[in-house]
């Protein structure tokens, strides 16, 4: 079983076996959305999540329609969603506990990476988006 949280804790979930892969999405929306060089996201099939706290202090915000967080209400640190195009909960890997068994794949967005960064792994780097898959 893995477990995730926020920050102050009110907001808790588990996923019952794998996640997906994790990849780092380097786009400005999840940069400012995170105040980090990148996201750090996953993805699970909605049977295998639960969400154990929390979820009714759960807030949206929509940028966009095709780009939309969601938050804890209290400490404001990113909590998972559902892709409803994908039929996928969306993970934001920082929030997971301990190890989940996954490691990073690849960077996406690249193209509008922080001029700051400089990325010095291995990892496959896309332009733009990759479409995330379970
Ligand atoms: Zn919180
Ligand atoms: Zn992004």
């Amino acid at each position: 079983m893995i477990t995730g949280a926020c920050l102050c804790g009110d907001v808790s979930y588990e996923i019952e076996g794998k996640i997906s892969p994790i990849w780092l999405c380097h786009c400005s929306k999840c940069r400012r959305s995170t105040g980090s060089a990148f996201h750090a996201s996953a993805v699970v099939s909605p049977d295998r999540f639960r969400w154990v706290t929390g979820e009714g202090g759960i807030r949206e915000y929509e940028d966009t329609p095709r780009y939309k967080t969601r938050f804890c209400g209290r400490c404001g640190s990113p909590v998972p969603s559902y892709l409803e195009a994908f039929d996928l909960v969306f993970l934001h890997a920082g929030g997971l506990d301990g190890d989940p068994g996954r490691s990073v794949v690849h960077h996406i967005f690249v193209g509008s990476k922080a001029p700051w960064l400089e990325l010095s792994d291995t990892h496959p780097q896309y332009e733009e988006h990759k479409p995330p898959q379970a």
